[in-house]
C-alpha cells in the first residue's frame, strides 16, 4: 500500500517504494498517481509511481491509456 509520510511531505509508491513529491498540503496523492484514476480498479496499491503505472498500462481501459500516454508526453510525471 502506498502511504503518506506527513513530515517529509511525500507519498511512497505502493509497489516499489519510490518517493513521490507533490503531495500537496492536504496529504492527498495527485490523481495521476492514483491507480483508480487510471481505471486500475484491481490494483491493491493506492499510490503508484510513473514506472509502476507504465508496467500496468495494458490493463488500463483504452480511454484512460490514451490519457496516460498524453500525461507522459506532457511530462506530467516529471516531478516524481
Ligand atoms: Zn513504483
Amino acid at each position: 500500500m502506498g502511504f503518506y509520510r506527513r513530515r517529509q511531505g511525500v507519498f511512497v509508491c505502493g509497489n516499489c517504494s519510490a518517493e513521490l513529491k507533490g503531495a500537496g498540503r492536504h496529504g492527498v496523492a495527485r490523481n495521476r498517481n492514483n491507480p483508480y484514476f487510471w481505471g486500475l480498479t484491481n490494483e491493491p496499491a493506492r499510490v503508484l509511481c510513473q514506472q509502476c503505472l507504465m508496467v500496468r498500462k495494458e490493463q488500463m481501459p483504452s480511454i484512460r491509456r490514451m490519457k496516460f500516454n498524453q500525461y507522459v508526453k506532457l511530462g506530467m510525471f516529471r516531478e516524481n
